[in-house]
């Protein structure tokens, strides 16, 4: 039996939630979906400066190129009515989860595409100082659990995206989370005692002010996994196939959510959009603190852990006492670290945090 695309009854090629399309509706189709959450959600307004997170995988080279289309685009002669100034940015750091050297010329040529500016972390001074005074001091044997190492990784990426884009003058950044990277987060939360923070993860937009003055929304927040990789294939960008970098022995509980979530989804087409669905009926709290750690939203249950103190490098030599909150995972994390590592990443992380909220000149 040969299916036809639903929509213009050409040769159907993708097998999708809507019913069988053909490639070019099937693009259409993502392009309406990602230009409707921007507008809809109000993540963006007409002029403003939009910052990117590009990691360089198939998720974030959607985004770029969705983005891409989305502004330079005319289907039917019609202008396109979005207009936005775009910066790229990228970690490009090493680290045994993180390695960037491949992904930089996918994202380089996809700049040059639409003329999109690029910016990565190896150019800004603050950076190298967080990605020196944590990850290259740390002693690697010291982490027997990859969950907390793949965790520990995001934590210091979303930081510096947060600040680079603030140098940048970019109060708005997209990422590349899919509806598969939300569920996963959702789930995380739940089994690491994080619940609080749901309503903040299922929001296409950042509502939680985690990073200050900076807003990292998710555009592509329910569009799964299988239609970015599929919308990236057809594309011809760069198709990488994911989850083969980790190898099967090294499973966290990022990977093993992602595996349930994947099998799961095969037998029930509609888990994701209903754990997305119910999990967006959590009433947003009103009052909430953050985690000192990974600045997640805590509630009552963040504990207050004891002051820290460290020296400002100012003229006097001053000494400040910190207080330090820690969200439910990141009090469990504490305990599978060492005191010395986890103090240090902890220190290093808020000195960097207050670079962040007062604004310094730290470029
Ligand atoms: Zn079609
Ligand atoms: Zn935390």
């Amino acid at each position: 039996m040969v299916h036809s695309c639903a929509k213009c009854q050409q040769r159907a090629t993708v097998y999708d939630v809507g019913g069988s399309k053909c490639d070019f509706c099937f693009q259409q189709a993502i392009i309406h979906n990602f230009k409707t959450t921007i507008s809809r959600k109000g993540l963006a307004q007409f002029g403003d400066s939009v910052g990117v997170a590009a990691s360089g995988g198939y998720s974030s080279q959607a985004l770029v190129d969705l983005l891409g289309r989305s502004l330079f685009e005319r289907e039917d002669g019609k202008t396109s009515r979005m207009k936005l100034k775009v910066t790229l940015f990228h970690i490009d750091f090493e680290s045994p989860l993180h390695s960037s050297n491949s992904n930089i010329e996918v994202i380089q040529s996809l700049a040059a595409k639409y003329s999109f500016r690029l910016c990565t972390a190896r150019d800004n001074h603050s950076c190298q100082q967080l990605w020196r005074e944590t990850f290259e001091r740390i002693a690697w044997k010291d982490f027997k659990d990859t969950s907390d190492f793949e965790e520990l990784s995001r934590i210091l990426v979303y930081r510096m995206i947060a600040f680079l884009a603030q140098s940048q003058g970019c109060k708005i950044v997209f990422d590349g989370l899919s509806a598969h990277s939300v569920c996963r987060n959702i789930l995380t939360s739940i089994s690491s005692g994080n619940g609080f923070a749901i309503p903040f993860e299922v929001s296409p937009a950042d509502i939680s002010g985690r990073f200050f003055d900076v807003a990292i929304h998710h555009p592509q927040y329910d569009i799964t996994d299988r239609q970015l990789m599929r919308y990236v294939w057809i594309r011809k960008i760069d198709f990488v196939a994911p989850n083969l970098t980790l190898s099967r022995l090294t499973a966290s509980v990022d990977s093993l959510t992602m595996s349930f979530l994947k099998d799961l989804e095969e037998q029930h087409r509609s888990t994701i959009p209903n754990i997305l669905r119910t999990s967006s009926k959590v009433a947003v709290p009103l009052q909430f603190s953050y985690c000192s750690f990974c600045r997640v939203p805590v509630g009552s249950n963040g504990k207050l852990v004891s002051p820290l103190t460290w020296k400002i490098h100012d003229k006097k030599d001053n000494e400040e006492k910190v207080v330090t909150r820690l969200c439910k995972a990141c009090q469990h994390r504490q305990r599978r670290m060492s005191m010395e590592t986890f103090q240090l990443f902890l220190s290093s992380l808020m000195a960097f945090d207050k670079a962040l909220e007062y604004k310094e000149d730290y470029g």
